[in-house]
């Protein structure tokens, strides 16, 4: 199979240094291995994504001197595909809908337990109130994977990290995905999808062999593997490389502005400038 990486940002602020990183390293990986280079506008949420900002994303990619291969992906043009996929994981019993909102999860959660995390990779791990009211979908805000039937129907053995900080055989347990994830939302009244659930059929979709991306997403792998096996993708290799982090240590975000690639290309810094930046 062609080594096939990708680059997934979203269209909902400028691209930073971070995000250079991030796509240079899955650019530079794929060219070594003769391999393809994806380029994916992740604009699931509508509410957010502007134009303006997606055509920046190309202007900076290619100021870059990264080049992509084949046609881009936008997840806006899949929101039929998920629907349908979603519809088909509640035929098989793995999902239920849900309305409560984020205080309602708050007063839910049970007291602190020692050695029990409240949070996951989707924030407070959801305490399982609607899990069994069978609530019609008029009156629900989202679609939750039952974490418990879905990791019996098909929880795969382990999957394959290559990224410097976990590099090796992640094994998967049951236990470990209900108390450290939870029921974790597969789409929203306003939204088609959630991220893992569109990011799993994307990368399928587009053949991606492996996954590269930020250390910050590492936790959320179990439930893209874990969607992968139930619906009979194959599972991509994962590399999660390093953040790029402020003088202070804390990872960019997207108000970084001060480190927009827009502002050092404005500047007038080179693009080997912004390579030794991020230390590549
Ligand atoms: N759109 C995602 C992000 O910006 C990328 C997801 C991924 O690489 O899996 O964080």
């Amino acid at each position: 199979m062609t080594f096939t990486s990708r680059f997934a940002p979203s269209p909902t602020g400028p691209l930073h240094l971070g995000h250079a990183y991030s796509a240079i390293v899955a650019h530079d990986m794929a060219r070594a291995s003769g391999g393809r280079f994806l380029l994916r506008i992740d604009d699931l949420d509508q509410s957010r994504a502007r134009p303006h900002w997606e055509q920046q994303i190309y202007d900076d990619l290619t100021w870059l001197g990264l080049t992509w291969d084949g046609p881009v992906r936008r997840q806006s043009d899949h929101f039929a595909e998920y629907e349908a996929t979603i519809a088909q994981l509640a035929a098989q019993g793995l999902t239920f809908t849900c309305q409560c909102s984020r205080r309602d999860i708050e007063a839910a959660a049970n007291a602190p337990q020692e050695g029990v995390p409240e949070f996951g990779p989707d924030g407070r791990i959801y305490p399982g109130t609607c899990r069994h009211r069978a609530l019609p979908a008029s009156d629900a805000t989202c679609t939750r994977l039952d974490m418990t039937r879905a990791c019996i129907r098909g929880l795969p053995a382990a999957f394959t990290e290559t990224g410097p900080a976990h590099r090796g055989q992640h094994a998967l347990s049951q236990q470990d995905l209900e108390t450290t994830i939870g029921d974790v939302v597969l789409a929203r009244r306003n939204m088609a999808a959630s991220y893992h659930l569109a990011v799993v059929l994307d990368d399928a979709a587009t053949g991606v062999t492996h996954a590269v991306r930020g250390e910050d997403l590492f936790d959320a792998t179990r439930i893209h593997v874990l969607l992968q096996n139930l619906l009979g993708l194959p599972t991509p290799t994962y590399h999660h490389h390093a953040l790029v982090r402020d003088d202070s240590g804390k990872r960019l975000a997207k108000r970084d502005d001060a480190r927009a690639i827009a502002k050092y290309r404005e500047e007038g810094a080179t693009p080997a400038d912004v390579r030794a930046l991020v230390g590549l």
